[in-house]
C-alpha cells in the first residue's frame, strides 16, 4: 500500500522490495477460527481496497453486535443483477446456445432500464408489471413482450429465483395470422408492370423470400450463375448485416435467372440490383413498400376499404414487401418441403417462427386433397 493509503496498481511487495507485477488479482486474507481465507476479489487495485474496507467494518459491526447480544445473520450468497447477467451470458456462450445468451441478456438489459435494484433477490412482481408497462409504452409487440418476458424467466431460474412467483405468468398476446398473396392478387399485379425493373424487383421478392432490406442491398456479385443461387449475406459497403443464421444461398428459378441475366447485360456497370432510380445508381433504395403500393394504386388493385385507402396518400394496406417473403415460405410448405430446408431458405433460425406459416389452407388444394380421399361408398 503507498503513503496515501492507496493500493499501488500493478506492484508487489516481496521480502520489503516493491517490484512490478502487472498480471494477477487481489484477495483479500481473513481467519475463521484459525484458518485462514483467501477471497478473490473482482476488479482492479480501487476494487480491491473498497472491498477491504467493506470486510473490515462487516467485522466491526459483528463484533458491536455480539458485545450487545444481537444475532446477525450474514448471507454471503446473495447474487448481484449485475453478476447474473454476465454469469447467464457465459454458460449460454459455454454451452452453444448464443441466440439465447443473445436474447436473454438484451431482456435483462431492458428490465434493468426500468429497475435499479441492486440484487436480484430484490426483484418482485411490481417490477416485473412496471418492465412490462414500460415496454408497451415504447411500442413493442405484444409477442416481444411475450418473448421478453420468457427470456427474462430463464434469467429468473439460472439465478436461482422462484420464477414462478416473481414474474408471474406470460402476458397473453393473439398470434397475428399470416398474411399471403393469391394467385388472384399477383397475376393482374404482374400482368400491369410497365418496366423490366420492377418484373424483377417483385419477381425477386416472390421467388426468393427476401426481406425488404436484403433485397435493398443485394449486389450482382451476390448471384452464382452456374449454381443458379442467390446468395443473402451481409453487405459492409453499406454496413448492413445479417445475422449468421439468415445468410443463406436461395435457388433462383430458371426464367427468372435469364431474366436477371439478361437485365445485367444492358446494365453491366452498378453493383447493387435495386440501386435507386431503377437500378442506375450504387444508393440503396428505401423505398421498395412506396414503389409497391404506387404501382398497385396505378393498376387500380387497391382494396378501396383500409385505413392506407382512405388516407391522403391512398397507400392500400394489403400491397406490402414482407407479404411476399409469406407468400414465399407458405408456398414452399404447402409443396411439401420439409422444415429444416424451408427455414434455412427463409433464414430463420426458430421452429416457432415458421410454424406460424403452417395455418391452413384456403385455396382449392384443400377441396382436391379432401375429395381424393378414399369415402367407401
Ligand atoms: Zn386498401
Amino acid at each position: 500500500m503507498s503513503a496515501n493509503g492507496k493500493v499501488k496498481p500493478n506492484a508487489v511487495v516481496v521480502k520489503g522490495f516493491e517490484r512490478s507485477f502487472p498480471v494477477g488479482h487481489y484477495e483479500l486474507r481473513s481467519y475463521s477460527g484459525s484458518k485462514t481465507v483467501w477471497t478473490k476479489v473482482k476488479g482492479n487495485a480501487t476494487d480491491a481496497l473498497a472491498a477491504l474496507n467493506q470486510k473490515k467494518r462487516r467485522v466491526d459491526a459483528l463484533v458491536e453486535a455480539k458485545a450487545v447480544d444481537l444475532e446477525v445473520v450474514t448471507d454471503v450468497k446473495r447474487v448481484t443483477i449485475r453478476d447474473a447477467r454476465s454469469g447467464y451470458k457465459e454458460a449460454a456462450i459455454a454451452r452453444g446456445a448464443l441466440e439465447s445468451a443473445q436474447v436473454v441478456d438484451n431482456a435483462v438489459a431492458e428490465f434493468q432500464l426500468t429497475c435499479n435494484k441492486v440484487y436480484v433477490d430484490q426483484i418482485t412482481r411490481e417490477d416485473m408489471t412496471k418492465f412490462q408497462a414500460a415496454m408497451r409504452k415504447r411500442g413493442l409487440a405484444d409477442r416481444t413482450l411475450y418473448n421478453r418476458h420468457g427470456n427474462f424467466r430463464s434469467f429468473m431460474l439460472f439465478a436461482g429465483m422462484d420464477a414462478d412467483v416473481v414474474c408471474g405468468p406470460a402476458p397473453r398476446y393473439e398470434e397475428q395470422s399470416v398474411e399471403i398473396f393469391e394467385d388472384s392478387d399477383l397475376k393482374p399485379l404482374f400482368a400491369s408492370l410497365t418496366t423490366e425493373y420492377d418484373r424483377l424487383l417483385f419477381g425477386v421478392f416472390l421467388a426468393c423470400g427476401l426481406r425488404e432490406q436484403e433485397a435493398m442491398h443485394l449486389e450482382w456479385r451476390s448471384i452464382n450463375w452456374t449454381a443458379k443461387t442467390l446468395r443473402v449475406q451481409s453487405n459492409p459497403r453499406y454496413d448492413f448485416k445479417v445475422k449468421d443464421a439468415e445468410q443463406r444461398d436461395v435457388p433462383v428459378p430458371a426464367d427468372l435467372l435469364n431474366r436477371l441475366k439478361a437485365y445485367r447485360e444492358t446494365h453491366p456497370t452498378p453493383k447493387l440490383i435495386f440501386g435507386k432510380r431503377g437500378g442506375r445508381d450504387d444508393a440503396p433504395d428505401g423505398h421498395l413498400l412506396r414503389r409497391l403500393k404506387g404501382l398497385a394504386r396505378s393498376a387500380e388493385l387497391s382494396c378501396g376499404e383500409c385505413e392506407g385507402c382512405a388516407g391522403r396518400n391512398k397507400e392500400c394496406g394489403f400491397w406490402y414487401l414482407h407479404r411476399f417473403r409469406a407468400t414465399f415460405i407458405t408456398r414452399l410448405l404447402r409443396s411439401g418441403v420439409d422444415i429444416r430446408t424451408v427455414m434455412k431458405l427463409s433464414g430463420h433460425s426458430d421452429l416457432e417462427s415458421i410454424m406460424r406459416y403452417l395455418r391452413p389452407s384456403e385455396d382449392s388444394s384443400v377441396q382436391l386433397a379432401v375429395n381424393n380421399l378414399p369415402s367407401y361408398l
